[in-house]
């Protein structure tokens, strides 16, 4: 099943690229995001070809890390709390969800007590009254240039959760915002700053987000099916 659903995925990833009005240089690339899921599930999404996942929980992820190691690429999707990101620095290639100073402060310390540079994107919050996590729009260009400061940070992107809303179509002009203020972020001249992804879209609504130019898309359930929680 995860097979032919990861096909059905793909097809509908390149039927969006086509219709996509904008792209960015980096080509666009899937996440198969395997929270609650057992890593009998993720063997076989690897085995069918996955090369990157996506976690939510860090202690979740450390101990799928333990069995499936360095045989794919992990991203961490989630929030994260400063009191979990040593081990989130040692495991993840990139963080999606950094949204204060404080945390990155950390994230850079850790990192470089590791000898890594840290390689991460900033998560927006578009819709307050939607999410609890991300920075609103007013207060991004500050923290990007507060983070510039940090020694052992990358700065490569945006990403943003879009609100659930029944309607699909409702959530494009945020897609459309999105891009527009990446495209904006990409002109501060920081030097920890090497702009490449746009991380937005998930089951319900990556074929939208591709359209507008995303090129990292986080696919759960349209993968593994659904969750039990
Ligand atoms: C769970 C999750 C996803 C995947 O959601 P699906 O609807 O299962 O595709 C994507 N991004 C984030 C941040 C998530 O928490």
């Amino acid at each position: 099943m995860i097979r032919e659903n990861l096909k059905c995925v793909e097809e509908q990833m390149q039927l969006a690229l086509q219709k996509a009005e904008y792209k960015l240089p980096e080509p666009l690339q899937l996440i198969a995001v395997t929270k609650n899921h057992p890593v009998e599930m993720m063997e076989e999404a690897i085995e069918a070809g996955v090369t990157v996942v996506g976690e939510n929980r860090v202690q979740e992820a450390q101990q799928k890390y333990a069995v499936i190691g360095d045989k794919v690429k992990w991203h961490l999707i989630g929030h994260l709390q400063r009191n979990k990101v040593k081990p989130a620095v040692e495991m993840f290639e990139l963080i999606h969800s950094v949204d204060s100073l404080r945390l990155a402060e950390e994230i850079s310390k850790v990192a470089q007590s590791k000898n890594k540079i840290q390689r991460i994107l900033i998560q927006v919050n578009l819709v307050q009254e939607a999410s609890k996590f991300g920075i609103s729009i007013e207060a991004l260009p500050d923290l990007l240039r507060a983070i510039d400061k940090l020694p052992n940070i990358l700065m490569q992107g945006l990403m943003f959760v879009a609100p659930d809303y029944e309607d699909k179509e409702e959530v494009r002009p945020l897609f459309k915002d999105m891009y527009k203020l990446y495209k904006e972020m990409e002109l501060l001249d920081l030097k920890n700053k090497d702009w490449k992804y746009l991380s937005m879209g998930m089951t319900q609504d990556f074929p939208i987000a591709i359209e507008e130019g995303s090129n990292l898309i986080r696919v759960g359930t349209g993968i593994f099916g659904a969750r039990n929680y």
